[in-house]
C-alpha cells in the first residue's frame, strides 16, 4: 500500500472532523420539527433545553447551568468558542475579569493581557417572553455558530468567547404553550396571556438588575458582573416603533452623567457595525437615537445595568413574530434622516425575516469583537482605570445641578454689576451670542469647591435601626460585582466612630459609576420638547437611588480614608449577625427592622402570642413606636434565637411585662390581581412570601360577588387596580390590553376575568369596611377614597381664569418616577416604626388635600405629607413646590373598618424597603385590651 503524505492526512482529518461536527449536531429543523422562523411555529423551553443539551456535545461548546428559575427550571448559558479557546477557558475568563476590574494593573500589563485574551460577548434572548424573536434568534445563533465553517464564523470562534444566555425559561414555556394550544395555525395568537411571563415580575423582570430580587436576575447578574464581566453584552427585545423594523444603538439622551465617555462611544462603534451590516445586506428599517424612545438614563435593566459597569450594552427592539404581520405605512418614517438612514417600505413581514435580521446583528457584533478584540479588552481596562483614578482624587461629576450652579453664579454677578437681569447663560447652548463663554472662575466656583466633591467612599454603620436591610443593600452591591470591605474592629473616620462589622464601599474601583448610582441622587436634566413646552417623559424612572429607597443610613466621606477593613471576596454574599440579648419576662423586637415582621409571622404561625407597644419602651427610644413584645413562653425563645441568626435581628429582653401592650391577631389577607397578571401585585405577592405573610389572591368577580367579610379581614389593592370615578379603565402601563371573552379561555382562567368597577365592586368594598374589614390602597387605587366620598380632594389642581378647577398642566408640574421625602406620623398605628422623615418612591402619584373639617370630625388622619416645597431627593420634580402641605398618605374610618390610602409606591418593585412597613403594619389586627 502506498504511503499517504502527512499533509493529506491532515486534510483528511479536517474533513472528517467537519463531517463529524455536521453529523453529530442536530439542526433545529430535525430537533424541533420546524425551522426556526417558520410561520406559526414556536419552540417550548422544554424543547429548547433539550436542544441546548444536544449542542453541548459539540467541541465548540460548554453548557453551564447558571441556576434555577423562580418556577424551578434550569437556566443555561451556552459558551461557544473554538475548541482551542475552550481548553483555556479559565485563563480567558480570568483575563476578562482582570481587565474589567483593572485592579493593580499597569498599562503595560494591561496591553499584554489584551494581546493574550479573547473578546467576551454576551448575547441573550427571551427576557420578555412574548417577544418571541428573542428566544428563537438565540436558538438559531447557537446552531449557526456551532455548525458553520465559513471563514467569518471561524474567525469569530478563534477570537471571541460567546456567552449565549437564556434570559427567562419559565416565560418561554408559558408563552409557547399558550400560542401553540390552538391547532389551527391561523388562530394562534400571543394575545391575552393569562398570567405574568415571569412568576412575580412579568415585564418588570427587566427592572430588577440593581436590586436582583428574582432568581433569574441573580443567575444572570452573577455571570455578568462577577464571573465573566464581558466587554460587550447584547440584549434582544421587541419591538421597534411603527414604520421601522428595529430600533438599536446608539440611544437618545439623556445619558447618565456617571458614565465613562468611552462606554458611550463604544456603543456608537457597535451601533455603526450593526447598521452598516444591515445596509450592506439590503436590510432596511433600522432606527436609532431620537428615532425611538430608548435612552441610557436608567439603571436596573438587563442592558442598562451593564452601562454602569463599563460594558458596551446593546439593545435592539425588533418587529415580527410567528404570526405574519404588516410593516405599516407611517409617512414621516419614509424620509431618510440621521435617525433612520435607510427606511423600510410598507410590506408583509414574516418571522424568518426577523430571525435573519437578528442573525445579521449578532454576526455584526461578533465580527466587530473578533476584529477589535484587543481594543475591547484594553478599553474596558481603560474605563476601569479611569474610575479608579476618579475615585482616588478630588473629582466633580458633571451633573446638571453643578452646571446650573455655574450659570446662576454668573447671572448673580451680572445682576450685581449691571443692576438688571440678563438672559440665562444656559439658554444659548452654542454660545453664538457670547463666543468667548463666561470667565473660567465660574467653573472653579463649583468644580473646585471641596465641599461639593464626589465622595471617596461610603460607610454603612453596623449601628443603625435596620442593619439587616442595610445588609440586603450591601448584597445588591456584591451581586453586581462591587468591591465591599467590612470593618474588623471599631474605627473613626472624619471624627465619627463606627463599630466593627460596619461596611465600607470606596469609589476607587472600576464600577464606580454603578456604586455612585446606588448611593447618590440621580440628577435628571430638565428635559422639555422646547423651552416652555411639555416635558419629555423619561423611558423609565428619573430617580431611584436604592440606598434612599431602602432607608439605608450611610455617610458620604469626601476625603480618602483607611481603617481596619477586610476585603470581602467578589460575589460573597453577607448574612447579618443577630443576637438575643439577655432573658426576662419577654422579648422586644424593634419594628424599625423589616425582618422583625418575618419573626412575628413565624411566631404567630406557631400559635404564640405577640403584642405591640404603641409608644415603644420608656428609655429605649432606639426601638421606636410599635415595638413587638413576645412573652417568654413555650417555643418563643427558640424561635427568636432562630430568627436572630437567620434574619440578623437584635432581640432584647424585658424584665417585666409592659403595661401598655396590645395583642396582635393574624388577619385573613387578600391581594387583588387581574387576568393577565398585574406586575405591582406580583411584586407584593413575592414580598408577602419573603416576609411570611400568608395571603390569598383575589379577582374582581369574587369581590363583586360580595360577602367579603366572611372570608377576609384585609384586602390590598396595588396601583392601577381601581379606576378613577367616571372612568371604566385604570390608566394603562404599556399597551392597553383587550379583555378576552370567557369562552375563548380554558375554564381554569375564567374566574380571573373582570375589572374593578364603581357599580359592582365599590359597594361591596364599602360594605366590607363597614363590617370591620380594612382596605389598603396604593398609588392610583387610592381612587377608592373618591368613590367613597371621603372628605379628601386632589391637591394638584389650579384655578383657570374662568374660575374652573383643573389638574396642573405638565408645563407647571411634572414628577415622573423619583424619590421624594415626606414627614410621617409614627405615633399612628399605621406608621409604627417609621422614621420622622422617610424617602418614598413617587411616580406621578396622587396627592391629597383634606376638607377643612375632616380631621376635626376624626374621620381622616394624615399618615405622611410633604412638609416643605423641596421634597426632591433623587430624580426630577418639575414644579415640586406645588407639593407643599400635600397629604401623601392617610387612614380614614369607614363604618367599623378602615381605608388606608398610600399615594406613593410604598412597595415599588419590591425595592422600596424603607416603606414596606406602611403595608406590613396593616396586615395585623390589634385587639385592644
Ligand atoms: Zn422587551
Amino acid at each position: 500500500m502506498k504511503r499517504i503524505p502527512t499533509y493529506l492526512w491532515a486534510v483528511l482529518l479536517l474533513l472528517l472532523a467537519n463531517r463529524a461536527s455536521a453529523q453529530t449536531i442536530t439542526s433545529p429543523k430535525e430537533h424541533f420539527g420546524f425551522a426556526i422562523g417558520d410561520d406559526y411555529q414556536l419552540a417550548t423551553y422544554t424543547q429548547t433545553e433539550a436542544y441546548f443539551k444536544k449542542l453541548a456535545a459539540s467541541e465548540r461548546t460548554r453548557l453551564v447551568d447558571i441556576g434555577l428559575t423562580e418556577e424551578g427550571r434550569h437556566q443555561y448559558m451556552l459558551i461557544v468558542s473554538s475548541p482551542e479557546n475552550l481548553k483555556n477557558l479559565n485563563r480567558y475568563q480570568e483575563i476578562s475579569r482582570r481587565m474589567a476590574r483593572a485592579e493593580g494593573l499597569t498599562d503595560e500589563q494591561a496591553r499584554e493581557l489584551a494581546a493574550e485574551g479573547k473578546a467576551v460577548v454576551w448575547i441573550d434572548g427571551g427576557l420578555h417572553s412574548t417577544e418571541t424573536v428573542g428566544t428563537h434568534q438565540l436558538i438559531e445563533t447557537a446552531w449557526q455558530l456551532v455548525s458553520r465553517n465559513d471563514p467569518e464564523t471561524r474567525r469569530i470562534l478563534d477570537n471571541v468567547i460567546v456567552l449565549l444566555v437564556h434570559a427567562n425559561p419559565d416565560g418561554q414555556e408559558l408563552v409557547t404553550n399558550w400560542y401553540m394550544r390552538e391547532l389551527k395555525p391561523e388562530k394562534r395568537s400571543l394575545e391575552n396571556l393569562p398570567k405574568l411571563y415571569q412568576k412575580y415580575a412579568g415585564h418588570d423582570n427587566n427592572r430588577d438588575f440593581y436590586m436582583l430580587n428574582m432568581k433569574e436576575t441573580q443567575n444572570m447578574g452573577r455571570q455578568l458582573f462577577v464571573e465573566w464581566i464581558p466587554q460587550i453584552m447584547y440584549n434582544h427585545h421587541q419591538r421597534g416603533p411603527a414604520g421601522s423594523v428595529l430600533a438599536g444603538p446608539p440611544y437618545r439622551d439623556p445619558f447618565n452623567h456617571v458614565f465613562d465617555p468611552l462606554m458611550v462611544t463604544g456603543i456608537d462603534a457597535l451601533g455603526a457595525a450593526m447598521y452598516n451590516r444591515l445596509n450592506s445586506e439590503k436590510k432596511p428599517g433600522f432606527t436609532r437615537l431620537n428615532g425611538a424612545s430608548f435612552s441610557t438614563w436608567y439603571n436596573g435593566g438587563l442592558r442598562t445595568t451593564t452601562h454602569f459597569h463599563n460594558m458596551i450594552g446593546l439593545l435592539t427592539e425588533i418587529v415580527g413574530g410567528p404570526t405574519p404581520e404588516n410593516i405599516p405605512l407611517v409617512p414621516q418614517r419614509l424620509i431618510p434622516n440621521g435617525n433612520t438612514p435607510n427606511p423600510v417600505t410598507p410590506q408583509r413581514w414574516h418571522f424568518k425575516q426577523s430571525i435573519d435580521y437578528s442573525l445579521s446583528l449578532n454576526y455584526a457584533t461578533l465580527d466587530y469583537a473578533a476584529r477589535h478584540r484587543y481594543e475591547l479588552l484594553f478599553n474596558i481596562y481603560r474605563m476601569g482605570k479611569n474610575s479608579i483614578e476618579r475615585g482616588s482624587q478630588d473629582y466633580w461629576t458633571p451633573y446638571p445641578r453643578r452646571v446650573e450652579a455655574i450659570a446662576q453664579a454668573y447671572q448673580a454677578d451680572q445682576r450685581k454689576s449691571s443692576g438688571t437681569a440678563t438672559a440665562s447663560a444656559t439658554a444659548d447652548p452654542f454660545g453664538w451670542s457670547n463666543r468667548g463663554g463666561i470667565p473660567a472662575k465660574y467653573y472653579d466656583s463649583v468644580f473646585r469647591v471641596p465641599a461639593q466633591r464626589d465622595p471617596r467612599g461610603f460607610i454603612i454603620s453596623a449601628d443603625q435601626p435596620d442593619f439587616a436591610t442595610a445588609t440586603k443593600f450591601i448584597n445588591a452591591l456584591i451581586r453586581t460585582g462591587i468591591l465591599v470591605e467590612q470593618a474588623t474592629a471599631p474605627f473613626t473616620v472624619a471624627g465619627k466612630s463606627y463599630p466593627a462589622g460596619s461596611y465600607v464601599v470606596k469609589t476607587a474601583q472600576a464600577f464606580r459609576p454603578h456604586l455612585l448610582d446606588m448611593f447618590e441622587p440621580q440628577d435628571h436634566p430638565n428635559d422639555f420638547q422646547y423651552p416652555g413646552g411639555p416635558p419629555i417623559r423619561p423611558y423609565d424612572a428619573a430617580g431611584w437611588t436604592p440606598a434612599y429607597q431602602m432607608g439605608v443610613q450611610f455617610d458620604r466621606v469626601l476625603e480618602g480614608f483607611e481603617g481596619p477593613f477586610r476585603r470581602i471576596p467578589y460575589g460573597e454574599l453577607q448574612t447579618p449577625k443577630g443576637r438575643v440579648e439577655g432573658s426576662g419576662a419577654g422579648y422586644l423586637l424593634s419594628a424599625r427592622a423589616n425582618n422583625a415582621f418575618i419573626a412575628v409571622n413565624d411566631l404567630m404561625k406557631a400559635g404564640l402570642d405577640v403584642y405591640r407597644l404603641p409608644s415603644g419602651v420608656p428609655g429605649r427610644s432606639d426601638l421606636g413606636t410599635g415595638t413587638f413584645f413576645i412573652p417568654n413562653a413555650g417555643k418563643a425563645k427558640a424561635l427568636l434565637d432562630q430568627a436572630a441568626s437567620e434574619h440578623g435581628l437584635i432581640v432584647s429582653a424585658l424584665g417585666k411585662r409592659p403595661a401598655n401592650a396590645v395583642k396582635l391577631k393574624p388577619l385573613r389577607i387578600a391581594l387583588w390581581d387581574t387576568y393577565g397578571g398585574s406586575m405591582p401585585s406580583g411584586w407584593v405577592r413575592w414580598l408577602m412570601e419573603q416576609y411570611h405573610f400568608p395571603m390569598q389572591v383575589i379577582y374582581a368577580p369574587e369581590i363583586d360577588a360580595g360577602d367579603l367579610r366572611k372570608k377576609y379581614d384585609v384586602i390590598v389593592f396595588v396601583t392601577r387596580a381601581i379606576p378613577a370615578p367616571g372612568s371604566r379603565e385604570v390608566e394603562s402601563y404599556g399597551a392597553p390590553s383587550r379583555e378576552p371573552k370567557a369562552e375563548e379561555l380554558p375554564a381554569e382562567y375564567r374566574p380571573w376575568l373582570g375589572k374593578i368597577s364603581a357599580e359592582k365592586s365599590v359597594p361591596q368594598l364599602k360594605k366590607f369596611m363597614e363590617e370591620g374589614g380594612s382596605v389598603v390602597t396604593i398609588g392610583s387605587s387610592t381612587n377608592l377614597a373618591y368613590h367613597l366620598g371621603l372628605p379628601v380632594r386632589n391637591a394638584l389642581m389650579e384655578m383657570t381664569n374662568t374660575g374652573q378647577e383643573r389638574p396642573l398642566g405638565a408645563d407647571k408640574y411634572f414628577v415622573p418616577g423619583s424619590i421624594l421625602q415626606v414627614a410621617t406620623d409614627s405615633t399612628q398605628q399605621a406608621a409604627w416604626g417609621m422614621p420622622a422623615k422617610a424617602d418614598i418612591y413617587f411616580e406621578a402619584s396622587p396627592v391629597f388635600k383634606l376638607a377643612p373639617d375632616a380631621m376635626i370630625k376624626g374621620q381622616v388622619q394624615p399618615l405622611a405629607w410633604f412638609a416643605d416645597g423641596k421634597p426632591l431627593r433623587s430624580g426630577w420634580a418639575w414644579g415640586q413646590s406645588y407639593l407643599k402641605d400635600g397629604i401623601a398618605a392617610f387612614v380614614a374610618n369607614v363604618g367599623n373598618g378602615k381605608l388606608y390610602a398610600f399615594g406613593p409606591e410604598i412597595t415599588f418593585r419590591a425595592q422600596s424597603h424603607g416603606t414596606f412597613k406602611l403595608l406590613f403594619n396593616q396586615l395585623y389586627g390589634v385587639a385592644r385590651p
